[in-house]
């Protein structure tokens, strides 16, 4: 818990935001600005700045978040098949164009044009 993270807020329902996926580890919620008809944010509860933060034993963890990308894309409208799938994006720094410093994984997706 990062006291003044935006991301943490929302983790701990002090930010509001339309969460759609919640466990032990992460909470997924809607982009309040989205790039795409399904654009879905994915973070780890605890706070970790980016992936320039990670270390070897936050493996694990980081797979269990792609893991479960796929699933929550799959319950918020992303269409399946080689026709249907998904954007996975994590923006790290400044050079990264990330603009909130709490790791996140972007889920994009829907019928295009976007
Ligand atoms: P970044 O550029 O850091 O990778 O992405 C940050 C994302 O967070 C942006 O897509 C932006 O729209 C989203 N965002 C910023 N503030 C809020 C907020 O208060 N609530 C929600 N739901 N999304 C936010
Ligand atoms: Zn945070």
């Amino acid at each position: 818990m990062s006291e003044n993270c935006i991301f943490c807020k929302i983790v701990k329902g002090s930010l509001p935001s339309t969460k759609v996926y919640e466990d032990d580890e992460f909470f997924a919620f809607k982009d309040i600005n989205p790039a795409a008809p399904v654009h879905i944010l994915v973070v780890p509860k605890a706070h970790v700045v980016s992936m320039q933060d990670v270390q070897d034993d936050d493996a694990p963890w980081l797979g269990r978040m792609m893991a479960l990308a796929p699933k929550i894309a799959a319950e918020n409208g992303c269409r399946p098949g080689l026709q249907g799938g998904f954007r996975l994006v994590i923006n790290n720094g400044d050079d990264g164009g990330q603009e909130v410093h709490h790791l996140h994984l972007h889920i994009l997706g829907g019928q295009r044009p976007w």
